[in-house]
């Protein structure tokens, strides 16, 4: 099939809708779509029965709310069309009321104490503004997932509410720029998905990987990515046939994939998309992902995203890059063609640098996570340290602004001047800097830092608010000035001035630079556990509130999730360790041992005059396998003294000061024996088989 004819038709989109809906409903839909707002409940009921019959043609016969809870991953219910008559038999039926909202006893996904149990349940609201879909013939409506008090139980929620926000002050900018053209300012997100691809049968055979996504033993392979010859390398024929079906599947869906290739580490690949309004960027990135592991599962491989499956490669992470538009398609963080656009560029960079240095603590909390942990700061991932990259360009721009100076590119001799200082900014700005975890790349800005198996609306609920703060600072300020070209050029010079310490364009990488940023006053949030004290700061609280994103109570919860989930998943790798040490990993050391010992009794009675050789090894294999059991004992240990009693933050500091090292102390003692224990005998399949079996 060709893409053409297969894109978007497992989808009830516009199309779909246009052919389908009489004309007034497609109107009513598309302004609810365009504004947000609330769609009457005659045209609801209209809708839902098109929609039925869309998907009975399609061979659904069931429906579901499809939401996106704080687990990170989504959920849904399956319901049937079907109504019995009186009479006996059937009919499908699907009304206003299913379409518009559902109940759902949710009392089993993560609230973070939101929920009373005796309010067990939520509801999930339809969000018009992301289109149905068909998935493995389920009609699925994308939903807000709330409890019956209003609070936000999922990601969507928030996401949305941010947007707004986003775009209520950015209109306010674009006013006083003159613009009144404009109706709606919107985020646009492209989240370019890393992930790594491992055969299915070695798979099953690790249970580090089974129960916990990652390796938690594992010695490196001779052949990492030292070479670096995976990096756009040529694709396998089995990666291949399986890049072809996930095309296809998501173009089913109106995914728009766009880019593959191989990535650096062995065994790793990125597919990124075209960008999207943010909402439905977050949609299909979480959709991705389950198509990612459903297709791989048919040509029998596992598609991981951990974001650190493999010790001593890349880890996978998901740029976020990130613009703001308004609906007639002018970029606004694309420098102008005139010296006002231009000022106009300047100040939403301007803010930009604000809202980044201000709210540094909640863009890192919002890529925490412990597997995060895991990639974050190591082989080639950004450091937990959030700066700025502008380019070289850019900064000497920025520089010149505040010094009241006027910038002169060496090389160009002829300047446009506009208003004051203002120089005329170049379009095609194309410094890269592959180190930096928030790059301007010329008319967006990457955020790298998200992990590859996390939902992007976190992230994007952080930018988009910070920025609707700044803007609104700026607003209140502009809107209130005499003389809006001096007011703005002052504010300008001071938002330089103030939060120029953000920006920072060498090597992230560095440790120079941790020593610069700490310098500079800069967070440095190293794990989830570190980070976690501030979801709750007084500012942060204030922040969410003043923009109508969270209130205090769903902050806590949050906050709650995330400690709980940190503690949670280090306590089980720490126990899958212990089970794979003792039943797997220390038996194969003995018996390996056993085997050296039985060769040297024989060479022993056979050559009594010769020195042993397996003597050496084997007295190495013994001290070595008296660390393990030691190892074993002391997160054993460990893991029985965790103060459950003392909150999530005492929890998440003890797993940070002692379960992690008890369990790198584990590991060290085992991955030293997988180099000498012979091959056959080690339990499960070792990195190089691993990295190489796709
Ligand atoms: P790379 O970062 O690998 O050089 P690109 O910059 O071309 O690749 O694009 C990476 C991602 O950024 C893609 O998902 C692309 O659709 C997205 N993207 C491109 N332009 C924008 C934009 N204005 N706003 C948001 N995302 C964008
Ligand atoms: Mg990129």
């Amino acid at each position: 099939m060709k893409p053409q004819d297969i894109y978007g038709s497992l989808v009830f989109n516009f199309d779909v809708m246009r052919s389908r809906l009489p004309k007034e409903t497609y109107m009513a839909l598309q302004q609810t779509m365009a504004t947000g707002r609330r769609l009457p409940t005659e045209v609801a009921s209209t809708i839902a029965n098109s929609m039925k019959d869309w998907a009975l043609e399609h061979g659904c016969t069931h429906y579901t709310h499809w939401f996106q809870p704080l687990t990170g991953i989504t959920a849904e219910k399956h319901d049937s069309f079907i109504s019995p008559l009186p009479g006996g038999g059937i009919i499908m039926e699907f009304g206003a009321k299913e379409l518009i909202r559902g109940e759902s006893d949710a009392s089993s996904f993560p609230s973070g104490g939101l929920r009373a149990t005796f309010e067990a349940r939520g509801y999930t609201a339809w969000d018009p503004t992301s289109y149905p879909f068909i998935k493995e013939n389920i009609l699925c409506i994308p939903t807000a997932f709330c409890s019956y008090d209003g609070q936000a139980l999922d990601k969507k929620t928030p996401l949305l509410r941010s947007a707004d926000a986003l775009n209520r002050q950015a209109l306010r900018i674009l006013r006083l720029f003159g613009n009144y053209e404009a109706q709606r300012v919107t985020a646009w997100v492209g989240a370019e998905q890393e992930y790594f691809l491992i055969d299915k049968s070695l798979f099953e055979r690790r249970r580090d990987l089974k129960y916990t996504g990652r390796t938690l033993f594992g010695s490196k392979a001779q052949k990492g990515q030292e070479l670096s010859d995976h990096y756009y390398g040529s694709i396998t024929p089995r990666v291949s046939a399986f890049m072809r079906e996930l095309n296809e599947e998501l173009w089913k869906l109106g995914i728009p994939a766009k880019t593959q290739h191989n990535e650096s580490a062995p065994a790793q690949h990125e597919l990124a998309p075209i960008y999207e309004s943010v909402n439905i960027a977050s949609d299909h990135n979480q959709l991705m992902m389950e198509i990612l592991k459903r297709t791989a599962l048919k040509h029998e491989m596992i598609c991981l995203l951990h974001e650190k499956p493999f010790d001593g490669i890349n880890g996978s992470g998901k740029h976020n890059n990130w613009s703001l538009s308004t609906d007639q398609g002018v970029n606004l963080m694309e420098p102008g063609l005139t010296p006002a656009e231009d000022a106009q560029f300047l100040l939403f960079l301007c803010a930009i640098l604000k809202a980044v240095d201000e709210h540094a603590d909640l863009l890192r909390l919002s890529v925490a996570s412990a597997s995060n942990d895991c990639r974050l700061g190591s082989h080639e991932a950004p450091p937990t340290i959030l700066s700025v990259f502008l380019g070289d360009e850019l900064t000497a721009i920025l520089d010149a602004l505040e010094n009241h100076r006027t910038y002169v590119k060496e090389t160009v001799a002829d300047m446009s001047i506009g208003v004051h200082v203002l120089p005329k900014i170049p379009r095609d700005i194309s410094d890269r800097n592959r180190t930096s975890p928030f790059a301007f790349t010329g008319n967006k800005f990457e955020f790298r830092a998200l992990g590859s198996s996390m939902s992007i609306a976190e992230t994007n609920t952080v930018l988009n608010t910070a920025m609707a703060d700044a803007l609104q600072q700026f607003a209140d300020i502009l809107e209130a000035a005499e003389d809006f070209q001096l007011a703005r050029e002052e504010l300008i010079i001071n938002t330089i001035k103030k939060h120029k310490r953000i920006i920072f364009n060498g090597n992230s990488y560095h440790e120079d630079w941790h020593k610069e940023a700490k310098k500079r006053g800069l967070l440095h949030l190293q794990t989830v556990a570190d980070c976690l004290p501030y979801m709750t700061l007084d500012e942060n609280i204030a922040l969410y509130a003043r923009q109508k994103v969270y209130c205090e109570t769903e902050i806590y919860s949050r906050q709650d999730v995330l400690g709980e989930n940190y503690c949670k998943i280090i306590s089980i790798e720490a126990k899958t360790m212990l089970d794979m040490a003792r039943q797997e990993i220390i038996p194969a050391i003995v018996r390996y041992s056993k085997l050296l010992g039985e060769s040297a009794a024989l060479k022993q009675a056979l050559l009594p005059q010769e020195p042993i050789a397996e003597a050496g090894t084997l007295s190495t294999l013994n001290q070595l396998t008296k660390n393990a059991f030691s190892a074993c004992d002391d997160l054993d240990k460990s893991l029985s003294n965790v103060p459950l009693d003392e909150g999530r933050i005492a929890c998440a500091n003890y797993c940070r000061d002692i379960l992690i090292p008890s369990m790198a102390q584990l590991r060290q003692s085992c991955d030293i024996p997988e180099k000498i224990v012979a091959r056959d005998l080690w339990p499960f399949p070792i990195y190089e088989d691993l990295l190489s079996s796709t």
